[in-house]
């Protein structure tokens, strides 16, 4: 299980002790970022155009973050954000990338066309790609966040953050990370988004993904990064950590450390760090090999997409 989002620290401290996060490097966003109150809702069971709530109130898709685009870059984004607490939603146009899929649909993160993933760390023999997509989708289901299948067409600039108009209605969010790959249409109407086309679009980011206007990100090969999956996942990760320190958290950390690690120090615990007992740690580590093994008992059924100009039509 994912650890509940009530148990995780939000204590914020600037020296973690450890020496590698107490300087002051932080520099927050290219303008000043906006703030809301932080707004927890999820996708209403009954009326799936829209959102619950925490008192259990339907109202229409409000989100902290939107990611656009459940790839490896947005779906390792979405991971960090929504442990944090914050209300993510990833919105992804593709089907479903296991066995499931539509022979031919060519929508999904391009890694479905990938034959045997073997440069990704973890995986010494490598892994079929699309079961690690299914396990990121499962990991960040776990911390939380709500994700919905339709196409992103417009994403534009409110007084709030921002309204994202899809196929599935429309939603609206304080930040918005964008990680598509080589798809800009949708940013079109937002002044101060750079285009940066060479051959194919991508967005005009700084080293830490954040784009010309406050609060909209860009991440993954969208925002120029080398090819690879773990690139992608790396930079996804980064961008949603550089969101949470611009948010509120300098020097956010997301990890998970040893009971006393930090305390029995008289440190505090650093923003996004958790400590845990040996009791935990073993509930934890046990129900990791559990939703492993289960994942790998059988052989996946989802067959590589070759490109779209060698499909049949
Ligand atoms: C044949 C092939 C083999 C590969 N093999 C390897 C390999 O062995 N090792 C390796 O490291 N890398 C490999 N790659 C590269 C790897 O797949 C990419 O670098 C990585 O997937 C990029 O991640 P990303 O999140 O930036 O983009 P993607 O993973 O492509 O994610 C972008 C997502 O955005 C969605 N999207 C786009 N527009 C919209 C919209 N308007 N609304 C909603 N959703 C939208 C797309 O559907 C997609 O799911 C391979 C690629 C190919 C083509």
């Amino acid at each position: 299980m994912a650890p509940d989002r009530s148990e995780r620290s939000r204590t914020v401290a600037n020296d973690t002790g450890d020496g590698d996060a107490g300087d002051q490097r932080y520099t927050p966003g290219r303008d000043s970022v906006r703030r809301q109150d932080t707004i927890s809702t999820s996708i209403d069971p009954e009326s799936p155009e829209l959102c619950r709530d925490d008192s259990g109130k339907s109202r229409p898709g409000v989100y902290d973050v939107i990611v656009v685009g459940g790839g490896v870059a947005g779906l390792s984004a979405s991971i960090f954000t929504a442990r944090h607490g914050l209300a993510t939603l990833v919105i992804e146009r593709g089907g479903p990338p296991s066995g499931e899929g539509v022979a031919g649909d060519e929508s999904g993160s391009i890694l479905r066309r990938n034959a045997h993933l073997e440069n990704f760390p973890g995986f010494p023999a490598g892994v079929d790609a699309r079961l690690l997509i299914e396990m990121i989708e499962d990991q960040t289901d776990r911390a939380g966040t709500d994700r919905r299948q339709a196409e992103v067409h417009r994403v534009g600039d409110t007084d709030d953050g921002f309204a994202v108009e899809t196929s599935a209605g429309r939603f609206s969010a304080e930040y918005v990370i964008a990680a598509t790959k080589n798809e800009t249409g949708y940013l079109e109407n937002i002044e101060g988004v750079g285009i940066v086309s060479r051959g194919k679009a991508f967005v005009d980011t700084d080293e830490r993904g954040r784009t010309g206007v406050a609060g909209l990100y860009a991440a993954g090969r969208l925002a120029e990064k080398p090819h690879q999956a773990i690139v992608a996942a790396g930079h996804g990760a980064e961008v949603a950590v550089t969101l949470l320190e611009d948010h509120e958290e300098p020097f956010y950390h997301d990890w998970v450390a040893p009971d006393g690690y930090f305390t029995d120090r008289g440190r505090e615990l650093p923003p996004g760090c958790e400590e845990i007992g040996d009791e935990k740690r073993r509930t934890r580590e046990a129900d990791g090999r559990e939703t492993l093994g289960s994942y790998i008992a059988e052989p996946h059924l989802g067959e590589p997409l070759t490109h779209p100009s060698l499909r049949e039509e």
